[in-house]
């Protein structure tokens, strides 16, 4: 059962319990209050926290020794290539989840992924702020209309779905065992989206690294591309090897 399903019985059970102890008189009417806190302060973090699978099961994380796994979000951007040269140049394969309306603006970069043996994962079609809020029906159409525009580009259809910022809820839960798609969370998020300075981001991404770690990148984001060679130079001096998500997690990446 999930977290959400648990968490959900568990409220209607403290609330008809507290009920009966109020007119008893046993309890202040106020604690009343305290399953709604404490039920809609679990459903808020369940949505943020992809890890915690809240809602629906995420991989998150690998189980091999001593591996781990590039993703990159967002993309294709304008930096896009530059990071493919960084990745060839060290012989790392990666994964990209794209959005959609991205992937449509560049297809010689989606071309280009598939050909240098990366991965190409679904990241929604418009990556919206509301596309948390939208209907099961709005998000499974974002969903395979991205899937049709990798189809399209490279003749596959994905089975690795990154949820947009990570987040979560029933909604989605729904669209993504609609669609038969994977939900691919992350163990290391590096906010690259908001670094400043290269040797903090870093520094930071080879003192968290750990056997299994799948790593959140965006290939939209310069600082990305000029901390990247290092970061792979380093991990490698850690005793690191890079496996693409698909192969450390031994999932399918396309149907
Ligand atoms: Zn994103």
């Amino acid at each position: 059962m999930r977290p959400y399903k648990l968490t959900s019985i568990l409220f209607v059970i403290a609330l008809v319990l507290l009920d009966i102890a109020y007119l008893g008189g046993i309890v202040e009417w106020w604690l009343l209050l305290l399953p709604f806190v404490a039920y809609i302060s679990l459903l808020a973090l369940g949505a943020i926290f992809i890890e915690w699978n809240f809602y629906l099961r995420s991989f998150n994380k690998g189980k091999k020794e001593k591996q781990i796994a590039l993703t990159f979000d967002d993309g294709p951007a304008e930096i896009t290539p530059a990071i493919l040269d960084v990745l060839k140049e060290q012989n790392v394969q990666a994964a990209f989840f794209t959005i959609g309306k991205n992937a449509a603006k560049y297809p010689e970069l989606v071309q280009r992924w598939h050909e240098e043996g990366h991965v190409v994962g679904n990241h929604s079609y418009h990556h919206g702020f509301n596309f948390d809020w939208q209907s099961r029906r709005k998000m499974v159409a974002e969903i395979e209309q991205t899937n049709h525009v990798i189809l399209t580009t490279i003749g596959v259809t994905p089975l690795l779905f990154r949820p947009p910022y990570g987040v979560t809820n029933p909604n989605l839960a729904r669209a993504v065992s609609q669609t038969g798609m994977y939900s691919i969370g992350w163990s290391v998020r590096s906010l690259d989206t908001r670094a400043k300075e290269p040797s903090k981001l870093l520094n930071k991404l080879l003192n968290e690294i750990k056997s299994g770690d799948i790593i959140l990148l965006h290939d939209s984001m310069a600082i990305t591309r000029e901390i990247l060679t290092d970061f792979i130079v380093q991990a490698r001096k850690k005793g690191f090897t890079f496996a693409r998500v698909d192969q450390l997690l031994d999932i399918d990446a396309y149907a």
